[in-house]
Formats: structure tokens, C-alpha cells, sequence
């Protein structure tokens, strides 16, 4: 699977990518030509609804929608997602996420280590992801996109 950058106006596409285990950065305040030396870099695929910032680098692909449901359906034709990687990426942060025993969260979280033995944890936000209700409606969601 190949990785991707996101570009400045992709905040919301970015953060559904991780979610469906796409290796996808967002630029942090970071000029055009930052950016690109970083697609470079990591041998990034870039996304953009910028024509001239696409015209810019051969890997790059333009976004024809500016409905992100629209061009996560885009990236997923052409690269057509694993169900298996699925959230074991950090939203925020697009880090690998570790599976962890849930007794580790402490206990403002009884209520989630009394459902689940294992969850998922983020060493860079050192935030837990588990799959409690919210986790079904964006599953279904995420079949609406892809397949809708
Ligand atoms: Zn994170």
C-alpha cells in the first residue's frame, strides 16, 4: 500500500484515511515546497485539490469533489482499502496503534476494562481506542463511503 500526504485543506479527508489504515500525513503548517520534499522524502503519494500544487509532482493526485466522502471513494477505487487495517491507525496522529491490555488505562476507564480486555493505544497521544458503539457507526460509515 503506498503512503500518502494530505495537503492543508484535507484536515477531515486526512483523519478518515488513518481511520481506514491509510499511511497518511498532514503537513503542519509547512510551505508547498516543504511539503513536496517531504512526499519526496517517504515516497509519498500527494493529495490536493490545488491544480497548480498538483502540477507540481508527478505522484501527486487531484481530488475532483470537495466532499471528503467523494474522495475517500476516489483514493479507494484506485487504491482499494484492506479491511484488516481498519483502525490501527491514530486518527490524530496517523501512528500505528499497539494492542494493549486494558487494565493499563486506569481507572476513570472501569466501564471500558469491564467490556473489553484488549484495546488500542496511541504512544504519541497516549490516547486508548477501544470498540465500544461509537466504533459500529463508523464502520457503517465507512462502508457507506466506500460502497454508497
Ligand atoms: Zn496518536
Amino acid at each position: 500500500m503506498p503512503r500518502f500526504m494530505a495537503d492543508h485543506m484535507l484536515g477531515k479527508t486526512c483523519k478518515w484515511m488513518r481511520i481506514i489504515g491509510y499511511d497518511t500525513l498532514y503537513p503542519e503548517c509547512k510551505s508547498d515546497t516543504e511539503i513536496l520534499d517531504k512526499c519526496i522524502l517517504d515516497d509519498r503519494i500527494l493529495l490536493t485539490r490545488d491544480y497548480e500544487f498538483y502540477k507540481r509532482y508527478d505522484k501527486s493526485i487531484f481530488l475532483d469533489s470537495p466532499d471528503f466522502k467523494l474522495q475517500l471513494k476516489q483514493i479507494a477505487k484506485q487504491f482499494p482499502p484492506d479491511r484488516k487495517l481498519f483502525f490501527s491507525r491514530c486518527p490524530l496522529c496517523n501512528n500505528l496503534l499497539d494492542e494493549v491490555d486494558s487494565r493499563l488505562m486506569g481507572p476513570e476507564f472501569k466501564d471500558v476494562m469491564s467490556r473489553f480486555s484488549r484495546v488500542k493505544y496511541c504512544t504519541h497521544c497516549h490516547k486508548y481506542y477501544w470498540n465500544g458503539s461509537h466504533y459500529d457507526k463508523i464502520l457503517t460509515e465507512i462502508h457507506a463511503v466506500l460502497e454508497g
